[in-house]
C-alpha cells in the first residue's frame, strides 16, 4: 500500500486509533498508540515523537528525541486490539538532522537491500526463516528477588517447565513431538488459529506442524519474501503467535533452549540471491548449485563464530548448539546431512527453488540484523571467491574424534561469539550497512546486560553438584 491507499483503508475498516510499531535493537517490536484524527499525509513524512533514552541499547537521556516515520508498507488492521486499530511500523529519524537513526534496525536491512544492488551481484535477497516455539501453560519461574535465580523444579536441579506433552497421566518420552496426530498433538488447534491470523494480516503461511520437542514444540513456516519485508513479517509473527496464545491463557517462548533433554528451537533460514528476474544460487555444482552459490557458503562458515553473535544472540543459544538435538555443531555444508551449519535441500529440481538453509540461527535473534549480517557475510564470500572446502556428506554427529577435529565448529558459548565478533565485522561495515557504533553498542549491551549478569549468579545445577561438597 501507498499513503492514499493507507488512508483509504484505514477509512474502509472504521480505524479508531493507529498504533506506530518500531524495532528496538534486540529486536522487540515497541509501540505506541494515536488517534485517527492524526493520520493524515503528514504523518508519513513528520513522524511521531518518542523519548529514545528508555529504549534498550539507544540513546542518552541528553540526546533522546526521536521521531517515528511509518512505512505505508506495512499498514494492516492489528488483531488483538479492541477498537479497530490500523498497525504501521516505521523507521526511526532523528528530528533535527532527519536523518535515520544508525541503531534502527530497519535502516539495516534497507542499507543491506540497496548493498545488495550496489555491487551487481544481484538485486533483491530472498529469505525464508523456519522460527520454532514452545507453546506452554504457564510460565513457571520464580526469580527470587536479588540472587534472580530461577526455581528448582526437578531433582537434577533443572528448572523444568515443560506440561505440555503430558496427555492424561501419560507422559511422553523426549524428542517424539514430531509429529503423530491428536492426543499426542495437544496444539493443532492453536496452531491453526495462528495461521489463520497470519493469512489475514497477509502473511502466506506453507505449514504449521508440531515440532520434535515432546513439551509442546510448534513450528509454522511462512513463504519467503524479499528481506526486509520477511524480517517485518517475522515480527509480526510472533506478536501473533504470543497474542493467540495470550487468547488462550497461555504463554509462548521463542528462547532457544528451554527445556534440558529435549530438542531447542532454531530459525533455520533458507536463502538466495536473484537478479533480472533469476535465481543465481542454482547451477551445475555440487548438488545443482551455482560456483556463486558455492562462494557464499564459503563467506558464510568463514564469518560464521562472528555472525553468531547476531544469530544466536542469547546466552541460551548456546545450550541448543549441542550435539544429538537436530541443532547444528560443526561449520560444514551438505545436501542431506541436517548436522550441518549449512543444508541444500533436495526438495525441488527446479532453479527457482534453489536454496540454501542455514541451520544455526535461533529465533532468539533480531531477524533484521540477522538477514542483514547473514547476507553481508554471503557476499564477502561472493567477492573474495572463498571456497567452502569439500561437502560433508556424513552424519556430523557421528564423525570420530580426529575427522571432527578438522572442522571448525560454531562457539560455545555468547561471550566466545561477541569477542569473534569485535575480532572479525569488517565485512559487516561494507556499505555503512553496519557501523562500528551499531558493532559497540551490541556487543557492550550483551556483555554487560547478558553475559556478566548471568556469569554473576549462582546456578541451579550448581547446588546439585556442590551443595554438599
Ligand atoms: N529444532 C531443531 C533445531 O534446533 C531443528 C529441527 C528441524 O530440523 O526442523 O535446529
Ligand atoms: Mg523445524
Ligand atoms: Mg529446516
Amino acid at each position: 500500500m501507498n499513503v492514499r491507499e493507507v488512508l483509504e483503508f484505514a477509512k474502509k475498516n472504521k480505524v479508531q486509533v493507529v498504533d506506530l510499531k518500531f524495532v528496538d535493537l534486540i529486536g522487540t517490536w515497541q509501540h505506541f498508540t494515536i488517534p485517527a484524527s492524526e493520520l493524515t499525509e503528514d504523518l508519513f513524512k513528520d513522524g511521531s515523537g518518542l523519548d529514545g533514552s528508555s529504549i534498550r541499547g539507544w540513546r542518552a537521556i541528553n540526546n533522546s528525541d526521536m521521531l517515528v516515520v511509518p512505512d505505508p508498507s506495512t499498514a494492516c488492521m492489528d488483531p488483538f486490539t479492541a477498537v479497530p486499530t490500523l498497525s504501521l511500523t516505521g523507521n526511526v529519524i532523528d528530528p533535527i538532522s532527519r536523518e535515520n537513526y544508525e541503531r534502527d534496525p530497519r535502516y539495516i536491512a534497507q542499507k543491506a537491500e540497496k548493498y545488495l544492488q550496489s555491487t551487481k551481484i544481484g538485486d533483491i535477497s530472498f529469505w525464508g526463516p523456519e522460527a520454532e516455539f514452545f507453546i506452554f501453560d504457564h510460565a513457571r519461574y520464580d526469580q527470587t528477588g536479588h540472587s534472580g535465580y530461577y526455581f528448582i523444579d526437578s531433582e537434577e536441579g533443572v528448572w523444568n517447565m515443560g506440561q505440555d506433552g503430558v496427555n492424561l497421566g501419560a507422559k511422553i518420552r523426549h524428542k517424539e513431538g514430531y509429529f503423530p496426530v491428536a492426543p499426542t498433538d495437544t496444539q493443532q488447534d492453536i496452531r491453526t488459529e495462528m495461521i489463520m491470523e497470519m493469512e489475514k494480516v497477509g502473511i502466506a503461511v506453507e505449514k504449521h506442524h508440531h515440532e520434535v520437542a515432546t513439551a509442546g514444540q510448534a513450528e509454522i513456516d511462512v513463504r519467503f519474501d524479499s528481506l526486509l519485508k520477511m524480517a517485518d513479517k517475522m515480527m509480526m509473527y510472533k506478536y501473533i503467535v504470543k497474542n493467540v496464545a495470550r487468547r488462550h491463557g497461555k504463554t509462548v517462548t521463542f528462547m532457544p533452549k528451554p527445556i534440558f533433554g529435549d530438542n531447542g528451537s532454531g530459525m533455520h533460514t533458507h536463502q538466495s540471491i536473484w537478479k533480472d528476474g533469476k535465481p543465481l544460487f542454482a547451477g551445475k555444482d555440487y548438488a545443482g548449485v551455482s560456483q556463486m552459490c558455492l562462494y557464499y557458503i564459503g563467506g558464510i562458515l568463514k564469518h560464521a563464530p562472528a555472525l553468531a553473535a547476531i544469530t544466536n544472540p542469547t546466552t541460551n543459544s548456546y545450550k541448543r548448539l549441542t550435539p544429538g538435538f537436530e541443532a547444528p555443531v560443526l561449520l560444514a555444508y551438505s545436501s542431506r546431512n541436517r548436522s550441518a551449519g549449512i543444508r541444500i535441500p533436495m526438495y525441488s529440481p527446479s532453479p527457482k527453488a534453489k536454496r540454501i538453509e542455514v541451520r544455526f540461527p535461533d529465533p532468539g535473534c533480531n531477524p533484521y540484523l540477522a538477514f542483514a549480517a547473514m547476507l553481508m557475510a554471503g557476499l564477502d564470500g561472493i567477492e573474495n571467491k572463498i571456497n567452502p572446502g569439500e561437502p560433508a556428506e556424513k552424519d556430523l554427529y557421528d564423525l570420530e574424534a580426529k575427522e571432527a577435529a578438522k572442522i571448525r565448529t560454531m562457539p560455545g558459548s555468547l561471550d566466545e561469539a561477541l569477542n569473534n565478533l569485535e575480532k572479525d565485522h569488517k565485512f559487516m561495515l561494507k556499505g555503512g550497512v553496519f557501523t562500528e557504533d551499531v558493532i559497540e553498542a551490541w556487543i557492550n549491551y550483551k556483555r554487560t546486560k547478558e553475559v556478566d549478569p548471568m556469569r554473576l549468579r549462582p546456578h541451579p545445577y550448581e547446588f546439585f553438584l556442590y551443595y554438599d561438597v
